[in-house]
């Protein structure tokens, strides 16, 4: 039997080659501490919890939910976007519901993208967005994200000619892997590229609520015009500790989210609606509440950062999200220093490369580990010599 060419053309999962090493160092009888994935370790709250509970007794909750979501979730992502950003949405036309951000994200393409379009794609990026591409039958150009520029796209970088030919254009900030951040000048400036080329706007914004040291986190929605061409993807994986709940919501141009529920209603049949109750009940925790969990993270960023540059790294303090990233030594690739933590100090980082050829040069830590692990890797990456 032979497989199709959009299974053949997948990549290795980045994280597969880092388990296949951390089982190994296992059965050497060694514990590796990992900074690979981003996941995180804290639990979701009892509030959102106990929602689930009581919802699960609703008979109402047994049958199929609605592919765009419950009215009541709908409304909560209205409220949040009114209070957060003073942005006004429509529940019934703007904004629906998800099974995580990353089940729109991938489900976006075949809403804009006929074999052989093209979409631009940051490099390096959350790789579902390339993949997305590639299972539409679509191609991908890749816009470099350079520390020169911030890690911000460079509108003028994109040659004419494939900025008339694309169809779609994703962004994220607060940005995994790179840990940038991006005002609404630059916010300002994609939706101007994109109405000049008329081009859809992808905004992942998985990480708004991610913030550190008083930084507030705009939303692209907010810029004049944006309505007109763009889908803003938020998510409470990240913001509530909720990876393993699968919540998320896309908002924006009415049109352009109808298209996506119509896709979506052809494929899945939505999220548990007592799953979007606990949302819901997410979506209404206090700002305390994501401040005291945010400087959970930040204590941890901090520890980070400082050890890195004690062993000679320049890394640099994210204002946002849950990475490091930072340059590996002189004489060093991605790999090849990913290699040599995990043999020297037993530490697994993840290789800048994972995230494109632009990530080549870069490492990303994740602060997504309970405090007495990221103590100990740090203890062992302190004893690291870079040579
Ligand atoms: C974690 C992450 C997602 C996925 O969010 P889910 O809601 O869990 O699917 C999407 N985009 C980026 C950049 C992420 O880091």
């Amino acid at each position: 039997m032979k497989l199709a060419k959009r299974v053949q053309n997948l990549p290795p999962y980045l994280f597969v080659g880092i388990s296949r090493a951390i089982a190994k160092k296992k059965e050497e009888g060694i514990e590796v501490i990992s900074f690979g994935i981003g996941d995180p370790d804290i639990p979701t709250p009892n509030t959102v919890l106990d929602r689930l509970k009581k919802a699960s007794d609703n008979p109402v909750h047994h049958r199929y939910p609605e592919s765009e979501g419950l009215p009541e979730f709908r409304q909560a992502v209205s409220k949040f976007y009114k209070d957060r950003f003073n942005v006004n949405l429509s529940y019934e036309t703007e904004i629906i519901n998800l099974i995580g951000a990353k089940e729109g994200i991938a489900h976006a393409p075949l809403c804009f993208i006929d074999p052989g379009d093209i979409a631009l794609v940051p490099n390096p990026a959350y790789p579902v967005y390339e993949i997305g591409t590639m299972f539409a039958g679509g191609e991908t150009v890749f816009v470099d994200l350079l520390e020169k520029n911030e890690f911000l796209v460079d509108f003028t970088s994109i040659d004419t000619q494939v900025a008339k030919d694309a169809k779609m254009l994703w962004i994220n900030y607060p940005n995994n892997p790179t840990g940038a951040i991006a005002n609404l000048e630059f916010f300002t400036e994609a939706v101007e590229f994109c109405k000049e080329f008329d081009i859809a706007l992808m905004h992942d914004a998985c990480y708004t609520e991610v913030t550190y040291d008083g930084y507030v986190a705009p939303s692209l929605l907010e810029v004049p015009g944006a309505m007109d061409i763009a889908i803003e993807f938020h998510s409470l994986s990240k913001t509530a500790n909720m990876t393993g709940w699968r919540v998320g919501s896309a908002a924006g141009n009415p049109e352009l989210i109808n298209a996506l529920m119509r896709v979506k209603s052809n494929i899945d049949s939505g999220l548990s609606q007592a799953i979007q109750e606990m949302g819901i009940e997410a979506l209404s925790l206090s700002q305390e509440w994501l401040d005291s969990n945010n400087d959970i993270y930040k204590k941890r960023r901090d520890k980070v950062v400082s050890t890195l540059k004690e062993i000679g790294l320049d890394a640099l303090a994210p204002k946002a999200t849950l990475y490091i990233w930072t340059k590996v030594p002189e004489g060093y690739t991605s790999a090849s220093f990913t290699e040599r933590l995990l043999e020297d100090v037993n530490v697994v980082v993840t290789p800048g490369n994972g995230y494109g050829s632009a990530g080549e040069g870069y490492i990303r830590l994740s602060l997504t580990i309970p405090d007495d692990q990221i103590d100990e890797g740090l203890r062992r990456l302190s004893q690291f010599t870079v040579s």
